[in-house]
């Protein structure tokens, strides 16, 4: 038995990472987690009934929200006793053309991308830690670069290889209250909260590597590229299947390395 969870599947890339795990020949059962049960038991479906495809269920998540959390991972619990690959694929962004103030944008981001995906992972990890060649792959974005960060010393406080998840959600908890407070830049933040949130997911991905090692567990992220789904308006170059290997890849190649950034189809630099 080995299984697969991936959140946000029920389009767009996530989508295309649970057809691919579905499809790979390495997994028995994928799980695709979804906020609504309707399009979520509509994309099982389909992935069900592709060629090849292992056993695929919908069910219900919704990150960010701790009762959901909370009843998926007790249903995998009771169902399988064990996770073996999890994607955190859900994610969102405003579009560019939100009227809603950069300030107000900054904690639903966050909320989702970063706080509801690393709460999530924590209440997974126990089933995680049970997993064979266990994986962990976060779903983040070029646009999480370290660079846009102004400050030098901001860069070397989340890129510190002794970060801990307590320090990382702290310096979270300042960036959001200096956009509220309009003081971001002269902080030497960067100037996009979505950019923001995968910059943080992208440090939370390092920290895990770091401290699952010991439990057998690869802990990986990944920029999909500019990809063509509703989250880009359709307006990204490359298709959703094509960007989803770059999740697939550390979550079912040969001794995956861990800690590391996945983009272009290979190990990229942050
Ligand atoms: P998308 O088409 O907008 O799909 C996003 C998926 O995440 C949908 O299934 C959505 O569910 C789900 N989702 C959003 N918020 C959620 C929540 N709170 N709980 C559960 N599910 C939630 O976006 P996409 O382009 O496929 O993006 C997938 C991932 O790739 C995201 O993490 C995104 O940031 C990242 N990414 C995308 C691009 C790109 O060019 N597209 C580039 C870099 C990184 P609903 O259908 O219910 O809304």
């Amino acid at each position: 038995m080995r299984i697969a969870v991936v959140s946000g599947a029920n389009k767009g890339i996530g989508y295309h990472i649970a057809l691919q795990l579905a499809t790979s020949g390495k997994f028995t059962n994928v799980i695709v987690g979804c906020r609504d049960e309707t399009r979520g038991k509509a994309a099982a479906e389909k992935i069900a009934n592709s060629p090849n495809a292992c056993n695929v269920s919908y069910q219900q998540l919704t990150i960010g929200d701790p009762a959901s959390h909370a009843s998926f991972c007790e249903s995998i619990k009771e169902k399988y006793a064990k996770v073996d690959v999890l994607v955190n694929n859900a994610g969102m962004a405003f579009k560019a053309a939100d009227p809603t103030p950069f300030e107000e944008q900054c904690k639903p981001t966050i909320d989702v991308n970063f706080r509801g995906t690393a709460d999530f992972t924590e209440e997974i990890l126990p089933l995680v830690r049970k997993g064979d060649d266990a994986r962990i792959v976060n779903v983040a974005s070029m646009a999480g670069r370290l660079s846009q960060l102004r400050s030098k010393d901001l860069q070397n406080k989340f890129s510190d290889p002794n970060l801990t998840k307590e320090e990382l959600r702290t310096m979270v908890d300042q960036f959001e209250a200096n956009v509220k407070e309009g003081t971001d830049a002269e902080n030497g933040w960067g100037n996009s909260n979505y950019g923001f949130s995968k910059l943080a997911l992208i440090a939370m991905t390092k920290v895990w590597a770091r401290e699952e090692a010991i439990n057998g567990i690869t802990v990986n992220c990944c920029c999909p590229g500019y990809c063509d789904t509703d989250m880009t308006s359709h307006k990204g170059s490359r298709s959703p299947s094509d960007g989803a290997k770059n999740a697939v890849m550390p979550a079912t190649m040969e001794n995956p390395p861990t800690g590391e950034f996945f983009a272009d189809f290979g190990v990229s630099t942050w």
